[in-house]
């Protein structure tokens, strides 16, 4: 339930992130304190359905508030600055929408969308995982791939859209084993989501052992000492390295941070800096690789910021 809300508390903010299976909202005071917080279900391929489930919830959060809230939305895949459609989202019955109009009319406010990765990164940059930090690069690993990058406090986002994203481009430094490696459903092969997300180790899993375990089992398998999980959490830390090391040679951040349900994998803060290493074009090859402060609130709490630290473009 909501805290009490007294009239002199009149600056709110909404951050909505809507992912694959459910859309979570929260209300936030303009210090970041987090006053009310719901989910519910998203309604799968159906778009004025997903439309009226932000509306419904919007108005669960707003309940007893009657000045004007900003609202922000962390979405898959981003607005088309070019067409103003949705594009690359893995929930594809969003793609060619637009989106961002029809929850403006539909709230009858403005609302501000971001990719779900950017508003990630904005999070922990702000007063999370690397807050203070001057570079941030925050990954996704969990049903998808995904990545934002924030500069001083800011999502830097460029003509397309799309800055941070790492998902779709190809694993590097490949083994002839990788090449040209899973098809992907965005048309490539061997992307870096083919190999570093939850179902793409999965896959990696299967196609080495014949055996069909999510990445969670695999992870518990090896822990438990299991010799095949433990091989493919090693080829999968890997990757990662790899495919993080080249957003190091491009961007130098300061910190990475991890989200998704693969940051809850210990192993991978212990080992990524040194598989890394080798890769990184600089004589002092460190980094600095951090879990994530909020975790899974990060989408929301970063929407939830959209209106005050907006996008490098905006
Ligand atoms: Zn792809």
């Amino acid at each position: 339930m909501p805290m009490a809300l007294t009239s002199d508390q009149h600056e709110f903010r909404i951050g909505l992130d809507l992912g694959g299976s459910k859309i979570e909202g929260i209300l936030m005071s303009s210090e970041a304190a987090e006053l009310a917080r719901y989910r519910v279900a998203t309604p799968r391929n159906d778009y004025a359905a997903t439309v009226a489930a932000i509306v419904d919830l919007t108005a669960r959060l707003k309940q007893g508030i009657s000045v004007p809230t900003r609202i922000g939305i962390a979405v898959p895949g981003s607005i088309s600055p070019f067409t103003g459609l949705m594009q690359n989202a893995n929930s594809t019955w969003l793609n060619g929408r637009p989106f961002d109009h029809d929850l403006a009319v539909a709230l009858g406010t403005p609302v501000r969308l971001a990719n779900d990765a950017n508003c990630f990164a904005l999070s922990e940059a702000l007063d999370g995982a690397a807050t203070d930090a001057h570079i941030v690069f925050g990954a996704i690993l969990g049903t998808g791939c995904g990545g934002g990058i924030v500069t001083d406090g800011r999502i830097l986002d460029g003509p397309h859209g799309i800055g941070g994203e790492w998902g779709h481009n190809p694993l590097p430094w490949t083994t002839p084993d990788e090449y040209p490696g899973p098809q992907c459903w965005c048309g490539r092969k061997g992307c870096m989501e083919t190999w570093v997300s939850g179902p793409g180790m999965a896959a990696d899993h299967a196609r080495m052992t014949g055996q069909m375990n999510t990445a969670k089992e695999i992870a518990a398998r090896a822990e438990c000492g299991d010799s095949d999980a433990r091989a493919t959490l090693s080829r999968h830390a890997d990757r990662l390295a790899r495919g993080l090391a080249h957003v190091v040679n491009i961007i130098d951040p300061d910190v990475l941070v991890l989200g998704g349900g693969l940051s809850h994998m210990s192993h991978l803060y212990e080992q990524l800096p040194q598989l890394m290493g080798p890769h990184i074009f600089a004589d002092r090859s460190s980094v600095v690789i951090k879990a994530p402060k909020w975790g899974d609130a990060s989408g929301s709490r970063g929407a939830a910021r959209l209106w005050d630290a907006p996008a490098s473009r905006q």
